[in-house]
């Protein structure tokens, strides 16, 4: 697997500063979930993981562009609109992005950015880590991004649209990026659709590992 750490941003790009571009209204949905999935410690931030890095983000396709948590706000329990931001237009292979907002962009934009490009009707993207579904990536017969590439980067969506032209992926799906120690993408035309996705994975996993667990026993 590459090196690599956590939350380091590896595009370029401009980012316009401004505190008011988004409001309560516009992040309510995302925010919802994003609150979730940090409860269970699919996104977050611990001092034992990842060199105490915060880890996962969320967006949401709106109007013409995407609504995206911040980087490094994993620590946070709860969001607020200073906490998101607009990625406004992006350059895949050029590893370039705009946004606007009250803080950046995750460091993994780009990532979400190519899964966008791939179908109209995907309307969210949740980037979780979780061990358990990383590691039973080939068990569970996952579709997964190679060990080589690493996230945020043009290999990674070239990787991505590779994925999708491999697969015949629907608009709900799941997938890991084995370059990216515990990281699964999952995606859907509604966050409901993704987080159950998620769920309904790492459920699998947990059996599928129990499951091997016994028969060495
Ligand atoms: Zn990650």
């Amino acid at each position: 697997m590459v090196q690599e750490i956590e939350g380091v941003i590896k595009y370029h790009g401009h980012h316009t500063h401004c505190s008011s571009h988004l409001t309560h209204d516009d992040i309510n949905l995302i925010n919802h979930w994003r609150n979730l999935l940090h409860s269970l410690q699919l996104i977050g931030q611990h001092p034992s993981r990842y060199a105490g890095y915060g880890y996962g983000n969320i967006s949401q396709r709106h109007a013409q562009h995407f609504i995206i948590s911040g980087s490094q706000t994993g620590h946070l329990a709860t969001l607020t609109p200073q906490h998101y931001c607009s990625v406004t237009d992006n350059d895949l292979t050029a590893n370039s992005l705009n946004s606007i907002g009250a803080c950046k962009p995750s460091s993994e934009a780009l990532t979400h950015a190519s899964v966008y490009a791939q179908n109209p009707n995907i309307n969210c993207v949740i980037h979780a880590h979780n061990p358990e579904i990383w590691q039973a990536t080939h068990r569970l017969k996952l579709p997964f991004t190679d060990k080589e590439i690493a996230y945020g980067t043009p290999e990674m969506a070239t990787a991505v649209s590779q994925l999708f032209s491999d697969h015949a992926f629907t608009s709900n799906e799941i997938f890991t990026m084995r370059g990216h120690e515990d990281g699964v993408i999952a995606y859907g035309t509604n966050f409901s659709d993704a987080f159950h996705l998620l769920i309904d994975t790492l459920i699998n996993s947990q059996l599928i590992t129990a499951a091997s667990t016994n028969h060495r026993a």
